[in-house]
């Protein structure tokens, strides 16, 4: 081939021992475990998951890892290799929204939202690597938020099942780091397994896992980061989501989940014009979700392909949260010989994911970067998605039971 591998293959997360002895160089003492949570993209259903909708995402390889020691104190101390250089101290106790800056409040909100919950959680040490870019639509922030609840739940034996952790993830970046995102990201974090994807039903939170095999059929699954975030991000984010809910009531629908493709005409002529487009996108969104899921199951995974290209129009002429960057790169790659692409993550920049035969992916990444360079965009930063596992902890046979009673 004329092009080089686009993503070589680079080590996914952070070293294990590694992250330990920064744990103990930073806080003086061994952690109690060491646990991780992944990245994710989202292969098809976006701004669903806050119409209690569907999804289909899966774990990225990228990963953030957590080292976490118990503290008696009521301390929070905090440390990122990708923050400050400086180690934050928070007193449990005292944590409230809007009280902690910066990066800190994600970690924070979750020990905060677990409090909330009446869950008898105290202070610890923490030290956290991560390899999820961060502010790429990959989600680095459910991974640390995810990362945090899998080791709090084990520090203090809370036994909480995956769903009602994701839920403690998300009030915590809803309610305490200020950000109204939907469930969807949390779920795929800490549900997720290796070689599936994940559909998720966001009203029930039930999952089921869909065989996910890309190598067996020869195909790879590019993602594209623009490393572009346009500003309207946040305010554009809440006031669709409000669009949306301001719909369901008109409808009369506990949400936009319970319109059907079917009932779409009859709904659209009820509906102010500013909201059809809105409308129009949850409900052929949710419909692309049980298409690409029963592709899957059809063993035909080169078949997400159109939808995935369809998901994206969707998004670009209904929803409208696409952006010159997005568009390009899904436009130069299905040109360039992808099966499909779309954005993924909430939109106006963040990265593309490319479905491409395994032959055309050095092709697809080379023509992409040409069409950047030609535009005078920033070079996109290429990753490969690989269907990974889930949150967990790393090291089981480590040095004993922690929380008490709960096997370590
Ligand atoms: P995304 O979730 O798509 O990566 P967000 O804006 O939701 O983008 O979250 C990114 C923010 O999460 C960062 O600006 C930072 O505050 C926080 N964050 C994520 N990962 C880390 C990390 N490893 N260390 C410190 N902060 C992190
Ligand atoms: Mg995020």
């Amino acid at each position: 081939s004329r092009h080089s591998d686009p993503a070589p293959r680079q080590p996914a997360a952070p070293d294990t021992t590694a992250v330990r002895r920064e744990f103990e160089r930073i806080h003086g003492r061994a952690p109690h475990g060491v646990w991780a949570a992944p990245g994710r993209v989202n292969l098809i259903g976006e701004h669903t998951d806050y119409n209690d909708g569907f999804a289909l995402p899966m774990a990225l390889p990228q990963r953030t890892v957590l080292a976490a020691r118990r503290r008696a104190d009521g301390l929070l101390r905090l440390h990122s290799a990708q923050g400050d250089g400086r180690t934050t101290q928070l007193r449990v106790a005292e944590l409230a929204p809007g009280a902690v800056p910066g990066w800190a409040r994600y970690p924070a909100g979750v020990v905060w939202a677990l409090r909330e919950r009446g869950l008898p959680v105290g202070g610890a040490d923490l030290y956290l690597d991560s390899t999820v870019p961060t502010g790429a639509g990959l989600s680095s922030s459910a991974a640390l938020e995810c990362a945090v609840a899998v080791a709090y739940d084990e520090l203090y034996g809370l036994g909480l099942e995956r769903p009602e952790l994701a839920r403690v993830a998300q009030y915590a970046e809803n309610a305490f780091a200020g950000v109204p995102c939907g469930v969807m990201d949390q779920m795929a974090s800490v549900c997720s397994a290796e070689g599936h994807a994940l559909h998720l039903d966001s009203r029930s939170l039930e999952v089921r896992q869909v065989p996910f095999d890309l190598t067996g059929h020869g195909l790879r699954l590019l993602v594209l980061d623009t490393r572009v975030q346009h500003d309207l991000a946040d305010g554009a984010y809440a006031a669709l989501r409000a669009g949306c809910e301001r719909a369901a009531k008109l409808l009369g629908l506990g949400a936009l989940r319970d319109l059907t493709e079917p009932e779409l005409p009859a709904a659209l002529a009820a509906l102010p014009a500013e909201l059809v487009p809105l409308v129009r996108h949850v409900v052929t969104e949710n419909a692309r979700v049980e298409q690409a899921v029963a592709r899957l199951a059809a063993g035909e995974p080169e078949a997400l392909g159109p939808v995935l290209t369809a998901g994206h129009a969707s998004l670009r002429d209904d929803y409208r949260v696409s952006c010159p960057e997005t568009d390009l790169a899904v436009d130069t790659a299905v040109a360039a010989g992808a099966l499909g692409a779309r954005m993924t993550g909430g939109g106006f920049g963040g990265s593309v994911i490319a479905l491409v035969p395994a032959a055309a992916a050095p092709a697809v990444a080379a023509a992409v970067a040409e069409a950047f360079a030609a535009a005078g965009f920033a070079a996109p930063a290429v990753l490969e998605a690989v269907p990974s596992a889930g949150a967990g902890r790393l090291d089981r046979a480590g040095p004993g039971p922690v929380g008490g009673t709960r096997p370590g």
